[in-house]
């Protein structure tokens, strides 16, 4: 653990931390990943201990933010239409039978 930062997530490979992390400092987040891999010569220790993100304690509240923003995003649940009552799959944001789209 590094001074004055702390652990927001853990991935469990380097390509999604690597996309969080690309986030979070385009939102002038400052962040790292710590990693055990031995600089990617052992990626299935990746697998076992996770890649880590660390954000400095002062972006600790902003970094949560955007990273919940991205989750609720990339994760919509499964949902019923409030509209016509239509059972919607995950990954849809607009039911096909009426058009009524969620925000
Ligand atoms: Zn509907």
């Amino acid at each position: 653990m590094r001074d004055g930062m702390t652990r927001i997530d853990t991935f469990l490979n380097e390509l999604e931390a690597e996309i969080a992390l690309g986030r979070l400092e385009s939102l002038g987040v400052t962040a790292v990943l710590e990693k055990d891999n031995c600089g990617g010569l052992r990626p299935h220790l990746d697998l076992q201990r996770g890649v880590r993100l660390l954000v400095l304690n002062t972006d600790l509240e902003k970094a949560r933010g955007i990273l919940d923003e991205t989750n609720s995003i990339d994760a919509t649940a499964a949902w019923s239409c409030p509209n016509c009552g239509e059972n919607i799959e995950s990954g849809f944001d607009t039911c096909w039978q009426c058009g009524h789209k969620i925000s």
